[in-house]
């Protein structure tokens, strides 16, 4: 029996994702990385993987919102790095072969303490830029519906309330970082924003934990050759191309039950 699905502190979800992983043969030993003990991992003959994947649509697909070339510059270089790096640092520690990276980003403390930044900052970026880019949609904008426009309205009063707020979280963001709309389990909905690549789901290192269903990047990277130091008119425009249909998606895959 895997021990991980025994520890204090874990609810029901995190035990049912466990089981799910040990039927896929895909968990192997996660909360004591360091002891060596691997159940059953090949690993001499393994490598990390993890796909940059294309962009669900084509670089200009969102101007006038974001330029082309930024998108271009942001996926390929940026993103790309961030990918190459993780499996990188991955692949020096075979005990670590058959986590996914949600997993390694989840207990950055329980990672071999050589790649743990490497892990925080390049890990995050990848997680973080892969939800970034199907957050949007050349048919976004407008706004959300059903369950999700509600608990928006529970919490902020009116859409437009809920705008300003995440703005806000944004724009108070010093040098680099993200805003995030989050939700517990629950379906209790706040908005946070953390620094460089750090996520919500980053145990132990972000104060405000939660699953992430929307995400706003606003690294200079993000917008500065279109908007230069104008973050506020990048947000602004930001809004006409999330994809609000898959915002919800992800809302209701964070709530159980
Ligand atoms: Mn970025």
């Amino acid at each position: 029996m895997n021990e991980s699905i025994s520890k204090p502190g874990l609810n029901r979800r995190d035990f049912l994702r466990a089981s799910s992983l040990l039927a896929a043969g895909g968990l192997f030993g996660w909360t004591k990385p360091a002891t060596g003990h691997n159940h059953g991992a090949a690993s001499s003959a393994r490598s990390f993987s993890l796909t940059l994947a294309d962009l669900p649509y084509a670089f200009d697909a969102l101007e006038p919102s974001i330029d082309a070339r930024t998108m271009e510059i942001h996926h390929g270089r940026h993103h790309a790095a961030y990918t190459n790096n993780t499996v990188a640092a991955v692949n020096e520690h075979p005990e670590l072969l058959g986590h996914t990276l949600e997993q390694l980003i989840k207990d950055i403390p329980a990672l071999p303490r050589a790649i743990q930044t490497t892990i925080r900052n390049n890990g995050g970026g990848h997680w973080n830029h892969d939800l970034f880019w199907e957050i949007m949609s050349p048919n976004g904008g407008g706004e959300p519906s059903g369950k999700l426009a509600e608990a928006i309205a529970a919490e902020w009063g009116d859409f437009d309330a809920f705008k300003a707020a995440f703005k806000q979280a944004g724009m108070t963001r010093f040098g680099s970082g993200w805003a995030w709309l989050i939700s517990d389990s629950a379906g209790r909905l706040k908005i946070t924003s953390t620094a460089n690549q750090d996520n919500p789901l980053m145990r132990h290192i972000v104060d405000e934990l939660g699953t992430p269903i929307l995400g706003l990047d606003v690294w200079e990277h993000a917008y500065y050759l279109h908007y230069q130091n104008r973050r506020g008119d990048y947000i602004d425009a930001w809004w006409d191309v999330v994809h609000w249909d898959h915002v919800d998606s992800l809302y209701r895959l964070a709530i159980y039950d």
